[in-house]
């Protein structure tokens, strides 16, 4: 397919209670973790199927074992199943061995609910070691989304990098790894969650402020980008905040050129261009 003006990903963390699981969250936690599968992703896939957009999503492997009906009606819609930890582990606080034995785990879920090896990989909170991901690389995922050098173009993932105050910086190489960018103001859970040193529930007016602004910006000057939104179903899924994610695609809807995309799809085209211009596969 030929690439369009803009692209805009529409990606989904299905944590569910995969967070409040391994953290021993009292009950009203729990519940609203709960609202993600039983309330918000029926309803996110109802507006997505109305709307025939394809979009990614990023599931715990405890979302995908304990909640099999919403993992059947993502995949049924034709959405993209990516990793997203097991219990929504902070990859920060873990060893190497337990950071592969947990992506070896979600790659080997994804398998046995979907038929095939996931493309994509985005760290639970964002949250990466030194080395996840290169770790990530080597279990055989095309792409991360955890990371924010850029906004509307992807990139590859550097290894490697040495900081140090004695002798500054030394990058590291390239690896095979695509980044695809994100960024808070792009995420539905700070600005509408509350907090440590935040208030949260902003007005869904000042937040379609924000994703409109990206928007007009990267259709006007980012041709053939990439924007990607993060969402939550436990939280886009309110209904205020679904009638701000309705408008928000009305908007792109009247521009022209603007696509929703799967970002396995997204990512694939964009490593066939690059080698095509004397890039790396
Ligand atoms: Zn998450």
């Amino acid at each position: 397919m030929e690439t369009p003006r803009l692209t805009v990903a529409l990606t989904f963390d299905h944590d569910a209670i995969s967070d409040s699981v391994r953290r021993g969250d009292p009950p009203v936690k729990f519940s609203h973790a709960e609202f993600g599968p039983r309330v918000g992703a029926p309803r996110i896939l109802e507006l997505l199927q109305r709307e025939a957009i394809p979009s990614t999503w990023f599931v715990p492997g405890h979302t995908l074992v304990t909640f099999p009906e919403s993992i059947e009606a993502i995949l049924a819609g034709g959405h993209e199943l990516a990793c997203h930890g097991w219990y929504h582990e902070d990859f920060a606080e873990l060893g190497e061995d337990e950071q592969r034995g947990i992506l070896e785990r979600c790659v080997t879920a994804v398998r046995d609910v979907s038929g095939m090896a996931p493309h994509g990989h985005r760290a639970p909170y964002w949250a990466l070691g030194s080395r996840t991901l290169e770790l990530v690389e080597a279990a055989g995922f095309a792409y991360d989304s955890s990371l924010m050098a850029d906004d509307y173009a992807l990139y590859r993932v550097r290894h490697g990098d040495v900081h140090t105050v004695a002798d500054g910086t030394r990058f590291g190489a390239e690896g095979a790894l695509v980044e695809v960018p994100v960024y808070w103001a792009l995420d539905d859970w700070p600005l509408f969650e509350p907090g440590p040193g935040r208030d949260g529930l902003a007005a869904p007016s000042r937040v379609l402020e924000l994703w409109l602004g990206e928007l007009r910006y990267a259709h006007e000057h980012a041709p053939g980008g990439l924007l990607t939104v993060t969402m939550h179903p436990e939280c886009v899924g309110r209904g205020h905040r679904m009638a701000m994610l309705e408008q928000f695609i009305a908007a792109a809807r009247a521009m022209p050129g603007i696509a929703f995309e799967r970002l396995d799809t997204y990512v694939e085209r964009w490593q066939v261009d690059t080698l095509g211009q004397g890039g790396r596969a």
